[in-house]
């Protein structure tokens, strides 16, 4: 039998896991120190010098963008350049109207309300969270039946940072009250090499910057994955080298981990393979590929696809996914499926 692939412990998983609690020394904590995605940093800084100009809270935030990318470090560094407090909850985690209710009123004027996964709010509490947003207003029922009435309390003004995969995912309604949407985009291995080379230097990891290009091309243009690379490759550096990693080292490291020069894994070549091998490279949709590779459709295209479109192995079509040219080559077969001689 096949040996089943052990996505919980997914070396290039983007999603957040147990061996990355260290993440948070790694945090910039400044707009300065944040790496790449020039686009969002401009536009966030002007809105955020306007705000300040103003002597008012910044506009509603939602950041959106695959896992890892950012976001969550993004609204700590909104709240520390405004100078506020940053509270931190996701969508699972506010069940009731109440819990929403509880968080909104614990809060002081200005603060930064983070929001992850904020697309999984149900209905009932994201219809506490309009007027809150709009009118820093909080309605209240009181009593029951025939003699219940509904107070308004006053919030203090905050601003609230919502973090999604998709902006897609969002309501219409919800989605409207944001004053600011920030895409996040895949990083390049330039801007990663950038990061592992600060991430090595708050660690105190011996890194020159081929060692550090090397993890960068193989991080799936996402800083989480790129932390938790260099780790790994830290470990082995140590224990079989000098402990300084180098082009060679990392190299070395990361064969051992199955981890190809692209970034591919198990899963990804698993992934390609079945669309060629039993739907001829596609068109498949993701709903059926999401079946043959006994995988989420939501996790394949929030996760897997957005790399593997942005290296060209993958394209969308209306019909569903297709794989290219590039990723036979790269996966050594031929156009009808035949291994490559
Ligand atoms: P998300 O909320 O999008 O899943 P995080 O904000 O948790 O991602 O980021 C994951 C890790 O990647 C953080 O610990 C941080 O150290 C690192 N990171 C993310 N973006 C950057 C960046 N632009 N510059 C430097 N490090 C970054």
């Amino acid at each position: 039998m096949e040996q089943e692939f052990d996505f919980e412990n997914r070396i290039v998983s983007a999603e957040f896991s147990g061996e990355d609690a260290a993440e948070v020394s790694l945090r910039p904590k400044c707009l300065e120190e944040y790496i790449g995605q020039a686009k969002v940093k401009e536009n966030l800084s002007i809105y955020m010098d306007a705000a300040k100009k103003r002597g008012e809270s910044l506009d509603h935030v939602l950041l959106y963008g695959p896992p890892g990318l950012g976001k969550t470090t993004l609204a700590g560094i909104i709240a520390n350049e405004m100078g506020v407090n940053l509270r931190v909850t996701s969508g699972p985690a506010i069940e009731k109207q109440g819990d929403l209710a509880a968080l909104l009123t614990a809060l002081s004027p200005g603060d930064v309300l983070f929001i992850d996964e904020i697309h999984r709010l149900s209905r009932a509490v994201e219809e506490i969270l309009y007027p809150a947003m709009e009118d820093y207003g909080l309605d209240i029922i009181i009593g029951k039946g025939p003699s219940a009435r509904s107070i308004r309390l006053d919030l203090p003004k905050f601003t609230l940072v919502g973090a999604t995969t998709r902006s897609g995912l969002l309501s219409a309604p919800l989605r409207d009250r944001f004053g600011v949407l920030l895409r996040l985009e895949l990083y390049t291995p330039q801007e990663l090499a950038q990061i592992i080379e600060r991430s090595a230097a708050i660690l105190g990891i011996a890194i020159d910057r081929a060692g550090a290009l090397e993890i960068a091309a193989r991080s799936r243009g996402t800083p989480r994955i790129a932390n938790r690379l260099l780790k790994r490759v830290r470990d082995v550096a140590q224990v079989q080298f000098d402990g300084v990693i180098t082009q060679s080292v990392a190299k070395q490291a990361l064969k051992r981990f199955e981890i190809d020069e692209l970034g591919l894994d198990e899963f990804d070549r698993r992934m390609l393979t079945a669309i060629i091998e039993m739907y001829n490279g596609g068109p498949v949709g993701v709903d059926t590929l999401a079946a043959a590779v006994n995988e989420d459709a939501a996790t394949i295209e929030d996760v897997y696809e957005p790399y593997l479109m942005q290296i060209g192995f993958l394209s969308r079509t209306a019909r569903g996914r297709c794989v290219t040219p590039a990723a036979y080559k790269h996966l050594g077969l031929t156009m009808n499926g035949q291994q490559m001689l």
